[in-house]
């Protein structure tokens, strides 16, 4: 086995709530995140030049040490002494810093991948350990699947199973720091916290409905009154027969849950239109077989 094709997939938030900072500078957080279909693809290959060779779809993403992809394989190589020539295609189709942690899950697929390719013997737990030197996501995306995810976003608790729906998600044609969005954070201007107890009771009853009501990102409290379109767009998503929408991480991605893809596919229709965002994707939720 010389190459290998791995998926990267995607993840929403269900909940976010910011419990305070840390004297590092960096927020306290408790979320409920959930995998979806919506993927990058990473080809690996093993070759004989020692180097680690790194391209992309998009020509404007750097493919050096700035790509958590190639530092996942530097860490490797280090790590477990590897040799070999490590080659790497990206090709993105997840959004681009859009609250969606694609970059931590291409670091994910790429720890994954060069393990397996080079038969190293590491646990999934050992490379979440790695892993949590590259990013506070990327452990998240190697357990996937429904998790509540305290501390900076690594210390995670696997949760029972998310009902199987259909997702709506945009990200609208607009820059979001996250760094400026923890930044303007202000906790006085919290209108509603999550409750991740309750949220946790209502996926273990797939209680989909009771899901929708629930679902709350703190982070909205900053971006809504700088980024009208996040509220529009969410607006859009539950007159277009959403049973609940919500903007993920700090955004400012969007998404909606739908009955089917249908339902889905007509609310994509009217964003596109509306607004003319090209990001737009129906997906499903993913969950491990764990
Ligand atoms: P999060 O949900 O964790 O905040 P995000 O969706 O906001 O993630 P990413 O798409 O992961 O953000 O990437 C944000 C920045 O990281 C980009 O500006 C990009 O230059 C850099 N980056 C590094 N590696 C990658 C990668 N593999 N894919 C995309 N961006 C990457």
């Amino acid at each position: 086995m010389d190459r290998i094709r791995l998926n990267a997939r995607a993840k929403i938030n269900i909940t976010l709530d910011v419990l305070g900072k840390r004297d590092d500078g960096y927020h306290e957080l408790s979320m409920i995140m959930q995998t979806v279909n919506l993927c990058d693809n990473l080809t690996i290959s093993a070759d004989e030049s020692g180097a680690i060779e790194m391209s992309s779809n998009y020509s404007w993403l750097p493919c050096d040490e700035r790509n958590l992809v190639y530092r996942a394989a530097a860490l490797m190589k280090e790590t477990y002494g590897i040799k070999k020539g490590i080659s790497i295609h990206l090709e993105k189709n997840i959004p681009v810093a859009a609250g969606m942690a694609g970059g931590s899950s291409d670091c994910a697929a790429a720890l994954i991948g060069i393990r397996n390719i080079f038969r190293i013997k590491a646990s999934d737990t050992e490379l979440m350990a790695l892993g949590k030197t590259l990013g506070a996501d990327v452990p998240y995306c190697i357990l996937r699947g429904t998790a509540l995810a305290e501390g900076i976003g690594e210390k995670l608790t696997q949760l029972p199973p998310f009902p199987n729906t259909t997702v709506l998600i945009a990200k609208p044609p607009i820059n979001v720091s996250t760094a400026a969005v923890f930044g303007s954070f202000d906790m006085s201007k919290v209108e509603k916290r999550p409750d991740n107890a309750l949220m946790t009771e209502l996926i273990k009853n797939k209680d989909l409905e009771g899901i929708c009501k629930n679902m709350c990102n703190v982070l909205e409290s900053v971006t809504v009154s700088n980024y009208p379109i996040i509220a529009s767009l969410k607006k859009a998503m539950l007159e277009n027969g959403a049973l609940g929408s919500l903007m993920s991480g700090s955004g400012p991605t969007v998404f909606g849950f739908y009955e089917n893809y249908e339902k889905a596919l007509n609310a994509l229709r009217y964003i596109r239109k509306k607004y003319g965002i090209r990001e737009v994707y129906i997906t499903t939720v993913f969950n491990t077989s764990r």
